[in-house]
């Protein structure tokens, strides 16, 4: 990095801390320094909102308050705990964790960046962020929030990673010095602060931003085009038919398969069909007998990573339980079950549970 570059950003590192100390969001994990609070915050917060992710902390902290309990729950409670966050290798990357820190670390999360990388699920960002916020390290981060932060201040089209990273350090490092208290956690949840609050991806608030008379995005009059927009690859089509089957007052639903995408998460029988396949003659395959008053319910269009379904949701009836695979459930029941997000919004559609986690 260019020395004049160092000194600006070791320059503004105060200012950041004022800021932070002033406009920084009151978030329930800010109020706690206990690190294994953090770091579940952390991975929540990884891909979703704050907003979205309190109610899961506190839920999940009320349920599995220390790494033991986490190390010790069953796989169908961290499940339930995490159902409608999405990306469920985290929950079961954060137990195998919880398990390595009570065998190997006492209990006890590890405060080095080095070794907190060495355990399931913790990268470089959540590393940093666990080490600078739970233990005063100065510990640089730098995730997509930060990068665009990053971008605009320098007029990068395409920052490089290394780039990236040494900024990150220089700001850090450069916290440290001023020996305020938790000067290493604020820096990091400032930069990350204002590029989830003012320099937001697509309208950026300059007049608010602490970096303002420093950033080169911000004189070029648009910000916006910095970092260069990434083409976003063209969504799969797939349509996908589920039935809710009722037989006296039960359900007929099925647990996901391990090793597949949102594995050991519930939902009603379904399959992929093409587009003006036969309902009837799916339903006939699929069901353990041809389904009777079979009626559209609601279709439900939503997307993971790179493929956009249409859930087209039937309800039915069928006169036996007890055959085929899967579990007959009363509605009460499936109420407890972990959902993938999907057929969590089927459920209210159908009246049997609330669609959203509050
Ligand atoms: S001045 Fe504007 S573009 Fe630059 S970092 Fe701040 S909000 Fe982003």
């Amino acid at each position: 990095m260019q020395p004049a570059r160092r000194r600006q950003l070791q320059r503004l590192a105060p200012s950041l801390l004022d800021w932070y100390a002033a406009h920084a969001r009151d978030l329930p994990w800010r109020h706690t320094s206990d690190p294994y609070a953090i770091w579940i915050s952390e991975v929540m917060l990884q891909q979703t909102q704050a907003a979205t992710v309190i109610p899961y902390w506190k839920r999940w902290l009320a349920a599995l308050p220390t790494v033991h309990k986490l190390a010790r729950a069953r796989e169908q409670t961290i499940l339930r705990l995490w159902a409608g966050l999405g990306y469920y290798s985290r929950v079961r990357r954060l137990r195998q964790a919880a398990r390595l820190i009570v065998q190997d670390h006492n209990g006890r999360l590890p405060s080095d960046p080095d070794t907190l990388q060495t355990l399931p699920g913790i990268g470089p960002y959540t590393a940093g962020a666990i080490a600078s916020i739970a233990f005063e390290q100065p510990a640089p981060l730098v995730d997509g929030n930060i990068t665009r932060v990053f971008s605009r201040l320098h007029g990068l089209t395409q920052a490089n990673d290394q780039e990236l990273w040494a900024m990150a350090k220089v700001f850090v490092q450069a916290a440290h010095a001023t020996g305020r208290h938790n000067a290493c956690g604020d820096l990091n949840q400032s930069l990350m602060e204002i590029g989830a609050t003012v320099c937001t991806p697509r309208q950026p608030i300059c007049a608010l931003c602490p970096l303002r008379r420093s950033c080169v995005a911000h004189r070029t009059g648009d910000p916006t085009a910095f970092p260069a927009p990434v083409p976003r690859p063209r969504l799969r089509q797939r349509r996908v038919l589920a039935f809710l089957i009722q037989c006296r007052g039960r359900y007929l639903v099925e647990q996901r398969p391990a090793k597949s995408v949102n594995a050991g998460l519930w939902e009603f029988p379904n399959t992929e069909a093409p587009a003006h396949a036969n309902t009837d003659e799916i339903a006939a395959n699929l069901l353990p007998a041809p389904p009777q008053e079979l009626t559209p319910l609601t279709t439900i269009k939503h997307t993971i990573t790179r493929t956009r379904f249409q859930l087209e949701a039937f309800t039915g009836k069928l006169e036996r339980t007890g055959l085929g695979p899967g579990c007959w459930l009363a509605a009460r029941e499936l109420a407890r079950l972990p959902w993938t997000a999907a057929h969590r919004r089927l459920l209210a559609c159908a009246g049997l549970a609330a669609a959203k986690r509050t």
